[in-house]
C-alpha cells in the first residue's frame, strides 16, 4: 500500500524548479525586489488570465480582502455579510477594517451562499456582501450580484480558493465588483510563500488599493492616506508567473481527479459528495470535500490505509475563540457547525494520478462498505 499525502508539494515543486531557478536569477540580476517588473507583469498576466482590467498584487490573501473593504471605507458602524461557513480569513478582514462580520448559513448542497439567506440579512448597515468559492466552486452570482445592486451594496468575491473557476463561462475574479486572491502554496495558484492579489475592473479601486498596501504612497514619502504595507514581491510574482501558465492543465487535471471520485462512490451508502460540474458552475476544485455522519471514524480508518484527509474547517468561524465576543453560542448557525462535524476532504492536487484516485476510492469504499 502506498501512502497517498494530501497534496504533493514536494512533486509539485520539482516540477517547476527549473523554471523557478530561472527565474530567480532574472530577480536577483534585475536588482529589484519590490513593487518592479515581475510584479507588474504577473499582474498583467493575471488580470488577463481573469478576464478584468486591473490586478494589483498584495502580500496574502487576507490583505486582498481587507484592502478592498477599506478602499470601499466600510469600517466602524458597518456590517459586511460573510459566509457562516468560511476559513476565518473572511471574516478577520471584515473585523480588521473595523466593520461587523454578519454571518449567513449556505446551501448545504453546495457549501456557498444561498440567495434568500442573503437577503433575509440586510439591514440598514449592510455595506457588502463577501461571496467565498467555497472550495472552489463558485457561489451563485447572478442571484447575489441582483440582491447587490437592487440593496446598493458591494459585492467582494473571496476568490482564494478559486483561481480559474467558472460561472456561466466568466471567471472567478470578474463576478463581483471586485476579488481577493490568495497565493498561499497549497492553492491552486500557489506561490513559494505569502502572496495574493485583488482583482477589477474598476480604475479608482485599483488606484486605492494600490495606495493602501504600499502605506499610502503614490512615490518615495509622500503618503496621502494612513496605508499598509503588503506588496507582492518580486520573487513570488516571477514564480507565479510560471505557475500560472500551468494553471488550466492543473485545474484540468484536478478535475480528472474529481470526475473519478464522483464516478467511483456514487453509490456508497453514508456518503454525501459534492455537486458535480453542471452549466452554470465549473469549479477549481481547489478541494473535494465528502460528508459523513462519522466523519472522524472514516478519516482515522482512510488513514490507516495509508490515505491522509483533512478537515475544512472543524471549527466555524463563529465558535472560535476570537470571535466570543460575538456571543453567538453553540445552535446559533446550526448549518455550519453541522457541516463542520461531516465534512471530510479527501486528497486532490495537480500531480496526483489516476492511479491515485481510484486508489482512495478504493479505500473509501473498503471503510463504508464494512462499516454499513
Ligand atoms: C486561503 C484563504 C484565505 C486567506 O488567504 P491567505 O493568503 O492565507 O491570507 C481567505 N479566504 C479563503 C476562503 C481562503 O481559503
Amino acid at each position: 500500500m502506498r501512502e497517498l499525502p494530501f497534496l504533493d508539494l514536494r512533486a509539485l515543486n520539482q516540477r517547476h524548479a527549473a523554471a523557478y531557478a530561472a527565474a530567480l536569477e532574472r530577480v536577483l540580476t534585475s536588482g529589484r525586489v519590490l513593487l518592479g517588473e515581475e510584479t507588474e507583469a504577473f499582474e498583467r498576466e493575471f488580470a488577463r488570465y481573469c478576464g478584468v482590467r486591473h490586478c494589483v498584487g498584495v502580500g496574502n490573501g487576507l490583505d486582498a480582502l481587507h484592502l478592498v473593504l477599506r478602499a470601499w471605507e466600510i469600517g466602524a458602524g458597518d456590517e459586511v455579510i460573510v459566509p457562516s461557513n468560511t476559513f476565518i480569513a473572511t471574516w478577520l478582514a471584515v473585523s480588521h477594517a473595523g466593520a461587523r462580520p454578519v454571518p449567513v448559513e449556505p446551501d448545504p448542497r453546495t457549501h456557498n451562499l444561498d440567495p434568500a439567506r442573503v437577503e433575509a440579512a440586510i439591514g440598514p448597515r449592510t455595506r457588502a456582501i463577501v461571496a467565498v468559492h467555497l472550495y472552489g466552486r463558485p457561489a451563485p452570482m447572478d442571484a447575489l450580484a441582483d440582491i447587490a445592486r437592487r440593496h446598493g451594496l458591494k459585492l467582494l468575491e473571496d476568490a482564494a480558493q478559486a483561481h480559474g473557476a467558472r460561472w456561466h463561462g466568466t471567471r472567478c475574479g470578474a463576478l463581483g465588483d471586485a476579488a481577493a486572491f490568495s497565493f498561499y502554496p497549497g492553492k491552486n495558484l500557489g506561490a513559494l510563500g505569502d502572496g495574493g492579489a485583488v482583482t477589477t475592473d474598476d480604475p479608482v479601486l485599483a488606484a486605492r488599493v494600490s495606495l493602501l498596501r504600499n502605506y499610502g504612497s503614490p512615490v518615495k514619502y509622500r503618503h496621502e492616506v494612513q496605508g499598509f504595507n503588503s506588496r507582492l514581491d518580486e520573487l513570488q510574482a516571477a514564480f507565479l508567473r510560471e505557475r500560472l501558465r500551468a494553471l488550466d492543465a492543473d485545474n484540468a487535471w484536478r478535475t480528472s481527479v474529481a470526475r473519478i471520485y464522483l464516478q467511483a462512490l456514487r453509490d456508497v451508502p453514508g456518503l454525501v459528495l459534492p455537486p458535480a460540474d453542471d452549466t452554470q458552475a465549473r469549479s477549481s476544485w481547489h478541494l473535494f470535500v465528502v460528508r459523513a455522519s462519522d466523519r472522524d471514524g472514516l478519516a482515522r480508518a482512510l488513514e490507516a490505509r495509508g490515505v491522509a484527509t483533512l478537515v475544512h474547517y472543524p471549527t466555524p468561524p463563529h465558535r472560535q475563540v476570537a470571535y466570543a465576543a460575538l456571543g453567538l453560542a453553540a445552535g446559533a448557525l446550526p448549518l455550519a457547525e453541522r457541516l463542520a462535524t461531516e465534512v471530510l476532504s479527501l486528497p486532490i492536487g495537480p500531480t496526483m494520478t489516476d492511479d491515485d484516485a481510484a486508489q482512495v476510492a478504493a479505500a473509501v469504499h473498503d471503510v463504508l462498505a464494512t462499516t454499513a
